[in-house]
């Protein structure tokens, strides 16, 4: 199993260390590798778009035109995790809670309106306990910073955690995407979980 982690920018290098701690825990062979190009993307069996700034990876996965090698890939089954930013990135549209609408590269595959910026600045980034049944019962610490939400959503779309009445984490099918930052929280549950869809798909 090769897992690749979408390389532009962002926490690219805390999801190799998470998802590589995954696979150990869950003794699983395979190797996490960084992609960028679409000659890279073709060599993996799955993809993680990590958090950091939606308009930085989206406008440098279209510059160097692997953004519709993604888009393609994921929407012939291929799993793929995005997290804060990276959720942005595979939702169908955006738009910031203090700007607006605004033109972003997007991958467009999850079928969600995202609200940017959700919970405020990068001041009021925070820390909660998160209540995601399908890690468990145990809580799961789930890391925002300048995250978003999801505010709508169709059919298909199913909720994997809310905060506060906000849907923060969802599953279409074989995308996942979180408002939180996973990678940082120092529990690979949701890593795992992402494992094992990949080894069922
Ligand atoms: N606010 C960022 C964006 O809109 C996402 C922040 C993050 O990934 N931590 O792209």
């Amino acid at each position: 199993m090769i897992i690749g982690v979408l390389g532009f920018q962002g926490d690219i290098e805390e999801h190799i260390a998470a998802t590589k701690e995954a696979l150990k825990k869950l003794k699983i062979d395979g190797a996490v590798s960084v992609v960028k190009t679409a000659d890279e993307l073709g060599e993996v069996d799955a993809l993680i778009v990590p958090g950091g700034e939606s308009t930085v990876i989206g406008g440098l996965s279209l510059f160097n035109k692997s953004l519709s090698v993604i888009k393609e890939r994921i929407k012939n089954g291929m799993p793929v995790l995005g997290t804060c930013a990276g959720m942005i990135l595979l939702a169908n549209r955006t738009y910031d809670r203090v700007v607006g609408e605004k033109k972003q590269p997007l991958l467009g595959v999850l079928n969600v309106l995202v609200e940017r910026n959700s919970f405020g600045r990068q001041r009021e980034s925070f820390e909660a306990d998160l209540n995601v049944p399908l890690l468990g019962k145990q809580k799961f610490k789930g890391v925002f910073i300048r995250a978003p939400s999801v505010k709508e959503a169709s059919q298909g779309v199913e909720t994997l955690a809310k905060l506060d009445g906000e849907v923060v984490a969802v599953r279409q099918g074989n995308i996942v995407g979180t408002c939180f930052h996973p990678e940082l929280s120092g529990d690979t549950r949701l890593h795992e979980y992402f494992v094992q869809m990949i080894k069922k798909h």
